[in-house]
């Protein structure tokens, strides 16, 4: 951390930002100047400090965002580029966005709070979500020809683009959870309009940035900030034909209800309340060396984290100390220091609402063994939204803190009697995304996350793989991201019969 008492403004005005104040929203390829003079400020906030601005996008800016698209769709080469011209772009751009690394690190972590030892990652990670969709080319390149089976006649299938697409994305992961739609998107030969978070408005323009360095032709990346009032006329836009969002449930739901009475496809990344069992021969310190990457990673703020910890009985008191002991070793403060692992929460909302859930866990009973107040910081920043890593012991099931995402640095630990009971109480929730297993015996440890009912479930570590399907069940979401299986979500097929060629 900076000595105390520097000002807030020194300390980002010597930042290498270049871009803090934008007046414009990307559309046919250029940023143009946005219809709308309302504007929105881009807070830091670990320090409260207005840094930046953006328009917030009214109806005209809308249209004219989703009309670049539908052009680009209709008229434009994109999606009559050969795929592997399309993934030779999205090849470019990986190798763009990862010369600028450094102001996308900077930019995310002034605009959310995520600490630099996290974002200085992101514009690597994006490129390697481009670059792995980019090996999915030859899934498109030709058309599949299936006889049919009465030997009649055989019919050719075609992949074609799904169309003009809506991307909405949250503040937690602002590039990776844009790129993970972008890159399938993109692949598959749609265009695309995106409507980044209101807290996390500027870091996008790095993607627009390598893309365009990559040769993407004008109108097939669009963007338009501004609320979430712009983001519901989005999904409800005649001219879009399909509709990716990662966010919360509740606003999911809304997205589901709209796109259901239009026939509109729609895949929904929403929220998690994920458990990490501590199976009776887990290894602690394999429990430690994971505990803060796969239960409280980016502050609590990531949707497929651990944050229920399933203790048996037989070692409850020895799993909590190593629980509070690694939680309580990791370091809070100044997200821009790489030794910081907690940073602020990223809004004051945020920050209110996990306050809120720590002091409704405390009134249902839970015990409070680390944390569980407003973090003291100092100057400047003790005006940002700091909340105490916390862990609540004694939770049980029916708690509110058990059953709802909390979004901040807080873990509730569950005890349980036998493996049965702990499985049961894992799948006690409306939630279905993520989830780990920590076990000495592996084979066992993996039987118990087959018995998980979530769309992923680590063993004894959690990472999300670019090939492998991501998505939740139940309340977390509709379909999946990443892999082949998220490229689908991006194309329409057609089959077209044809009598059977002689040999
Ligand atoms: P959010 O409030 O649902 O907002 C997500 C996005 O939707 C934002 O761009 C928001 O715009 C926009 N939006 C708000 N209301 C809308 C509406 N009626 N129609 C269309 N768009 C609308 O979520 P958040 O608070 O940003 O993010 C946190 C949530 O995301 C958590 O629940 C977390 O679990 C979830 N998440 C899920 C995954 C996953 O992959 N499953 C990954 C990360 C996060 P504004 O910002 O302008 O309001
Ligand atoms: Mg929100």
């Amino acid at each position: 951390m900076p000595p105390s008492g520097i000002a807030t403004s020194d300390r980002i005005d010597s930042l290498p930002l270049p871009i803090r104040h934008a007046d414009d929203i990307f559309v046919d390829g250029v940023w143009t100047p946005a219809d709308s003079s309302e504007r929105r400020g881009v807070i830091d906030p670990a320090t409260a400090h207005e840094w930046g601005s953006v328009p917030i996008g009214n109806s005209a800016d809308l249209g004219a965002a989703v009309s670049s698209a539908r052009r680009a769709f209709d008229r434009g080469r994109w999606p009559r580029m050969a795929p592997s011209e399309r993934a030779a772009v999205l090849r470019r751009a990986a190798d763009r966005l990862e010369l600028l690394a450094q102001p996308l690190a900077l930019t995310n972590t002034l605009e959310n709070g995520t600490p630099v030892a996290e974002s200085g990652g992101g514009a690597t990670n994006a490129a390697s979500i481009f670059r792995y969709f980019a090996t999915l080319a030859p899934l498109l390149e030709s058309d599949d020809v299936r006889p049919a089976p009465a030997g009649t006649h055989e019919t050719l299938v075609r992949r074609d683009p799904i169309g003009v697409c809506a991307l909405i994305a949250p503040w937690n992961f602002p590039i990776n959870l844009v790129v993970v739609k972008l890159a399938p998107a993109l692949l598959a030969g749609c265009t695309v309009v995106i409507k980044p978070a209101s807290l996390t408005p500027l870091s996008v323009r790095f993607i627009v940035q390598a893309l365009t360095e990559a040769g993407i032709p004008p109108g097939v990346v669009n963007v338009v900030t501004g609320s979430g009032e712009l983001g519901d006329q989005l999904v409800r836009h005649p001219d879009i034909d399909k509709v990716a969002f990662t966010g919360s449930t509740e606003v999911g739901r809304k997205i589901a209800r709209q796109c259901g009475e239009l026939l509109r496809p729609v895949t929904l990344e929403l929220g998690g309340k994920s458990s990490a069992i501590v199976l009776p021969d887990a290894d602690l310190g394999v429990l430690r060396s994971a505990l803060i990457r796969s239960t409280l990673r980016n502050t609590g703020q990531t949707c497929y984290i651990s944050t229920r910890i399933l203790v048996p009985d037989s070692r409850h008191d020895e799993i909590v100390a190593t629980i509070v002991g690694t939680v309580a070793a990791a370091p809070q403060g100044d997200p821009l220091d790489p030794a910081t692992v907690f940073g602020p929460s990223a809004s004051v909302a945020q920050k209110e609402s996990v306050l809120a859930h720590i002091a409704g866990a405390r009134a249902q009973g839970a015990h409070v063994a680390l944390g569980g107040d407003a973090a003291s910081m100092p100057a400047p920043f003790s005006a940002g939204n700091f909340v105490e890593p916390t862990v609540l012991t004694q939770v049980s099931r029916d708690m509110s803190v058990a059953r709802e995402e909390i979004f901040g640095p807080v873990l509730t630990v569950l005890r349980y009697g036998d493996v049965d009971e702990a499985v049961d109480l894992a799948n006690a929730t409306e939630f279905g995304l993520g989830g780990i297993v920590f076990g000495g015996d592996e084979t066992v440890a993996l039987q118990v996350a087959e018995r998980v009912d979530s769309g992923s479930v680590g063993v004894n570590f959690f990472a999300s793989n670019h090939a492998a399907p991501f998505g939740g069940r139940r309340d977390s979401g509709l379909g999946v991201e990443y892999g082949p299986e998220g490229l689908h979500a991006y194309l329409t097929y057609k089959s077209i019969h044809r009598r059977r060629r002689k040999a």
